[in-house]
């Protein structure tokens, strides 16, 4: 159940991931700006701040610090081509500090220090060419107020003293500026290696599960898709269908044709039974020319699985190996797991079915239900359906 804490922060920070971390990165502004209002307020209070621009900056702020959480919680930042803001946020703050530098009078200085909380809010969130765009417009920007209060106020804005500020503040920046870019190259440095590791678990997991050849889901892989259909099967009781095909007289083609051509026909097999399957159905490469059909819970049992191999039977005969114009035919072997049984039973139930299939002249599927169980159960002794 959602709590009313959960209901608040989905309003707050937005129920989408992404949108959520944008919007708390975001707050760390808030922070800023709301600490800065309140010293406003009292600097206003004790006449340190003129009430005019006072009132001023307090707008500067406030306005820039909601539309920006509108822009990032409606996610129109990314329409925008920045979904986080950062750089025009970082650029913004720098506005806010550089002008509460020119309004607060002796204590202008103390003010800087915001710049530390920008840069650090920017090495986590800028690339290393927006974090040397924000270093150079920090030093400019502070440059250029400096010139224009000692030009404009020179009563309260000493030259001389300015001078050191400035040389000090521009000396200073660009080594934190530099720290920023290594930080941002670093974390873009990570982001590629997470993307490369995460391609390669991909590629991984593709070698792991599937038959190269054939693209099929391979032996190993089944082996455990059946394990979890056993499972499934273990709670809600329904069972599953096995059939084993076999393409008939596979070797004249290799013999024939040579082993190229075998292989491209082991490929028109697999392709051309992808596209009558359900997609709820599973067809791996079993082992050479031999495949694997799993058909999940018994809808409508033995008769769904003959029903969809005569769809393959019908396609393949639709449809020639390219290059040979050869039909290719195979025979299947079908049977239903009944829950608790062994896979091993199951399969080789299968197999004499198949074998059966084989017997009676190939191109054909025969179905060997599973025992019916006594009630106490024992099974009885199964007759093929032939
Ligand atoms: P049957 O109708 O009795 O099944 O006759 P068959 O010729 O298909 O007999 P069998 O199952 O004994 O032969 C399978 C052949 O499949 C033998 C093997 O050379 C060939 N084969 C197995 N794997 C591959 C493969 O990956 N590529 C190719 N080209 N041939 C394969
Ligand atoms: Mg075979
Ligand atoms: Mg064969």
């Amino acid at each position: 159940m959602r709590t009313g804490w959960q209901t608040l922060t989905d309003l707050v920070l937005g129920a989408d991931r992404r949108v959520r971390e944008r919007v708390r990165l975001s707050m760390i502004a808030v922070w800023g700006y709301a600490v800065s209002s309140v010293l406003l307020v009292y600097a206003m209070h004790i006449g340190l701040v003129a009430r005019g621009p006072g009132e001023g900056l307090m707008v500067y702020m406030w306005v820039g610090m909601t539309t920006f959480y509108a822009l990032v919680r409606s996610n129109w930042s990314t329409r925008l081509g920045s979904p986080g803001m950062d750089l025009p946020q970082c650029l913004y703050a720098l506005g806010a500090i550089l002008f509460a530098y020119a309004i607060t009078g002796p204590v202008r200085s103390s003010v800087l220090m915001m710049i530390a909380l920008v840069l650090v809010f920017g090495m986590f969130t800028l690339s290393a060419r927006q974090v040397f765009i924000m270093g150079a417009s920090t030093v400019l920007g502070l440059g250029a107020v400096m010139l224009a209060m000692v030009r404009f106020d020179p009563v309260t804005f000493d030259p001389r003293l300015e001078l050191i500020k400035f040389v000090l503040a521009a000396s200073t920046l660009p080594a934190v500026s530099a720290v920023a870019f290594y930080v941002a190259q670093v974390r873009a440095r990570l982001v590629q290696q997470k993307a490369e590791l995460r391609h390669a678990l991909d590629l991984l997991q593709e070698i792991a599960t599937r038959d190269e050849l054939t693209g099929l889901v391979n032996r190993r892989h089944m082996l455990a898709l059946i394990d979890q259909e056993m499972q499934r099967q273990q709670r809600t009781g329904e069972g599953f269908c096995l059939a084993i095909i076999d393409l008939d007289h596979f070797k004249r083609i290799n013999d024939q044709h040579g082993h190229l051509a075998g292989d491209a026909a082991l490929r028109h097999f697999a392709d051309t039974a992808r596209q009558v399957l359900r997609q709820t159905d599973t067809l791996a490469r079993w082992g050479g020319e031999e495949f694997l059909l799993m058909l999940p819970s018994p809808d409508p049992g033995p008769a769904g699985a003959e029903q969809a191999l005569s769809r393959i039977r019908d396609a393949l005969q639709a449809s020639p190996v390219a290059d040979i114009a050869l039909r290719l035919g195979f025979s299947a072997g079908v049977t239903d797991h009944p829950v608790g049984e062994p896979l091993d039973a199951t399969l080789e139930r299968a197999d004499h079915a198949l074998y059966a299939a084989k017997a009676a002249g190939r191109q054909r599927t025969e179905v060997l239900p599973a025992p019916a169980r006594e009630p106490r159960g024992r099974p009885l002794v199964a007759q093929p359906h032939l």
